[in-house]
């Protein structure tokens, strides 16, 4: 069977230029869109991501500042950034950079963030209005698998859709998002028995787990749509998934790639979120 690839380059493009629309009509009326990232590391790959979200925003007219609080903020120190941004009326998005420093959980501080700047939907209360069917941000990468199945047709009501994967960023998530659209949804994670016998039942399988090569051809049944979330460090420094497409290649009917697959249309819908928070800001 041929494999199609659901690259999520073309769905990003066109998200972008209506951004960029967006953007322009906003600075016009009262100034660019304006997001602040927080970061809270050292780590090379939260850089590399914050690098690259302040081109993405760049290029669209949004602007974007970059708070660091340093690798070993405390808790109350995050949380107090995180409250000021939210009050500032002149900021309209707040992101938190992940990792965060040792025994800081997200829990501990994303709730800090105020829910209508909340672009990447990592507060409690974000993820509760998600699973009550209640308006808010959702992740942007749970929101990438939906909207890249809708780029490419791929049909989810009445589907079994399996979902590797369980964190509070993805995987549940994306749970929420799959039954607003009135998907059948099965959730896995590290404890689940036999993973390949439960996504081999799915007609979608959606993996974010972070191990590379984790799904298999044993782990999709033929025929099937797999979804690729996962970015892993490959053996060369590039970024690969947690499917092992080689396998999977010929079984499945459609694998989106990594990278060029979820990945572009997270940036792209976060970008979104940021124009939408400030149009709501100003409405
Ligand atoms: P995470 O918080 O580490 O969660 C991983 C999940 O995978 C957990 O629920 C875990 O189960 C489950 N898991 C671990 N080993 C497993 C196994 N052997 N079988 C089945 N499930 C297993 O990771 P995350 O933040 O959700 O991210 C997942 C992946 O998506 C990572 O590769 C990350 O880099 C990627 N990601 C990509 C984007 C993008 O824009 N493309 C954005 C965000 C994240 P337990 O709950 O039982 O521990």
């Amino acid at each position: 069977m041929d494999t199609t690839s659901l690259t999520g380059k073309e769905l990003a493009a066109a998200l972008n230029a209506e951004t960029k629309q967006r953007a322009a009509a906003l600075a016009e009326q009262g100034g660019a869109p304006r997001l602040v990232l927080v970061v809270a590391n050292d780590d090379p790959a939260s850089g590399w991501y914050v690098g690259s979200l302040q081109r993405a925003a760049g290029r669209l007219g949004i602007d974007c500042d970059t708070v660091d609080l340093g690798a070993d903020a405390t808790a109350d120190a995050i949380r107090a950034e995180l409250s000021k941004l939210s009050a500032d009326p002149g900021v309209h998005a707040v992101m938190l950079q992940t990792p965060l420093p040792a025994g800081v959980g997200l829990d501990d501080v994303s709730g800090a963030i105020a829910a209508e700047k909340d672009v990447d939907g990592v507060s409690p209360l974000s993820l509760g209005r998600l699973a009550a069917g209640l308006p808010g941000f959702p992740p942007a990468t749970a929101e990438a698998v939906v909207e890249l199945a809708r780029r490419h047709d791929i049909p989810l009501a009445g589907r079994h859709v399996a979902v590797v994967g369980r964190s509070n960023v993805v995987g549940k998530p994306l749970a929420h998002l799959l039954l607003a659209e009135n998907a059948t949804v099965t959730v896995c994670h590290s404890r689940t028995t036999d993973l390949p016998a439960v996504t081999s039942a799915a007609d979608v399988v959606v993996a974010a787990v972070g191990r590379a090569g984790l799904i298999t051809g044993d782990h999709v049944r033929e025929g099937a749509v797999v979804i690729d979330v996962g970015t892993n460090e490959g053996p060369d420094g590039g970024i690969v998934g947690d499917v092992d497409a080689a396998s999977v290649t010929g079984k499945a009917a459609a694998l989106s790639p990594v990278p060029g697959g979820v990945g572009p249309v997270t940036t792209a819908l976060l970008m979104r979120h940021v124009v939408q928070a400030t149009e709501a800001a100003r409405a």
